[in-house]
């Protein structure tokens, strides 16, 4: 057998894309079948990009570019960076695309993570922080959300976590699992602990910034604390706010000897993002994001009639803001239930008997939850909430 390196051995494949696949097995044999489980959004990507694609296609655009991205896409990104994120850049910043935001926070890491250097991760957090953390020799420290604060990180937490070897700050925002987002003023607050601490550098994942729930306002970090440019990478994409999660081009903004040192990486890596791909995301950046509004709209009203339905029942969840999970707490039943909470079982039996998929959270590191997406219509998470209520019924039975 071929031996595998200790780096490899280090970390388990996505158990959220494990997890759907089995319920897509499942999907085929029933019907009736409800899978919340993926976070991609349910609306079609507007007409202009699939025009641009189109048209690119028959101009036979098809080569390498630039490891970096196309400069007419390097312009847009720009352009996003300023105008939707306000977000400054100057001679010593620069912006690179990459394939899929995954890659730009891989990298980033990749180029500065040593030996035993900690990341801070707000926990529940996106598994793959952790695994890429893991992966590279580094130290998670996660930083508890808690209901109580939205599940958002207080300056308090944050500098209580902070250490001589605290390398990164991995904030994301809007965030998944919670759908927390965080304020003007909260993200000064917590630019004002790190101020305090030159040493460490932050990763903001913004993934999400243009999936706020009806107008609210998500100011970018680098936006509210310009003054630490030198040590913020912002990481987005179009996965989300396009609707383009397949096609895997992201893009991210920093310091110009780190933005750089990406491209190094990703030239012997996987080379540029797929050039269609990129022929997408600028006519997406250059269309602007008005279509948004209906479904930001929606959203809202989406989290609002999960979050009642559940509040009904006596089952406490986060207060989604933006993003499209809510994360609800299913600790009291399963305790009861078993005296244990193993919410990842809990999730197959959801699976086998009601036909209904969502994501355990000990996924997310918060055992005892489960985050649902509310990436399909009311009727549908109605009709979820309403099994997976039933399921926990029973269970307690
Ligand atoms: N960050 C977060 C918080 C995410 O939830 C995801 C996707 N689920 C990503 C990054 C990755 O996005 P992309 O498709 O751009 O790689």
């Amino acid at each position: 057998m071929i031996a595998l390196t200790n780096f490899v051995r280090r970390i388990e494949g996505s158990r959220t894309l494990k997890l759907n696949a089995a319920a897509q097995e499942y999907a085929q044999k029933h019907s009736d079948f409800i899978a919340l489980t993926v976070g991609e959004p349910d609306f079609t990507p507007p007409e202009c990009v699939l025009t641009a694609v189109r048209k690119g296609m028959l101009d036979g655009v098809c080569r390498y570019t630039a490891v970096s991205g196309r400069p007419s896409l390097l312009h847009e990104i720009r352009n996003y960076f300023r105008d939707m994120r306000g977000i400054t850049l100057t001679d010593d910043t620069a912006v690179i695309a990459t394939n899929g935001s995954i890659q730009g926070i891989f990298n980033t890491l990749m180029a500065t993570l040593l030996p035993e250097d900690e990341v801070l991760l707000p926990q529940p957090y996106w598994p793959t922080y952790e695994t890429m953390v893991r992966l590279l020799g580094g130290t998670v420290v996660g930083i508890a959300l808690e209901y109580i604060n939205d599940y958002k990180v207080t300056p308090e937490s944050l500098a209580r976590h902070i250490t001589p070897r605290t390398k990164w700050l991995l904030l994301n925002n809007p965030h998944n699992p919670t759908g927390a987002v965080y304020t003007y003023d909260e993200q000064q607050a917590l630019g004002d602990v790190l101020r305090r601490h030159p040493h460490v550098n932050i990763i903001c994942d913004e993934i999400y910034a243009l999936l706020v729930h009806d107008g609210l306002p998500c100011p970018s970090f680098a936006h509210v604390n310009a003054d630490l440019a030198d040590r913020v990478v912002v990481v987005d994409g179009v996965s989300k706010c396009g609707a383009l999660s397949g096609w895997r081009l992201g893009f991210a903004a920093g310091p110009r000897h780190l933005i750089e040192a990406l491209g190094k990486i990703q030239s012997q890596q996987t080379s540029n993002p797929s050039v269609i791909s990129q022929v997408a995301a600028e006519a997406l950046l250059r269309n602007g994001f008005d279509f948004l509004k209906p479904f930001c709209a929606e959203l809202k009203v989406r989290a609002a009639f999960v979050r009642t339905l559940f509040a009904e029942h006596g089952i406490v969840t986060s207060n989604p803001q933006g993003a499209y999970y809510i994360l609800a707490d299913i600790r009291p039943f399963l305790q009861k239930a078993t005296g244990e909470i193993d919410d990842e079982s809990f999730v197959h039996t959801l699976i086998a008997q009601e036909h209904l998929c969502v994501t355990p959270g000990s996924y997310f590191a918060a055992p005892g939850y489960v985050r649902i997406c509310l990436t399909n219509t009311v009727d549908v998470l109605a009709e979820a909430v309403k099994r997976l209520l039933h399921c926990l019924t029973r269970l307690v039975a």
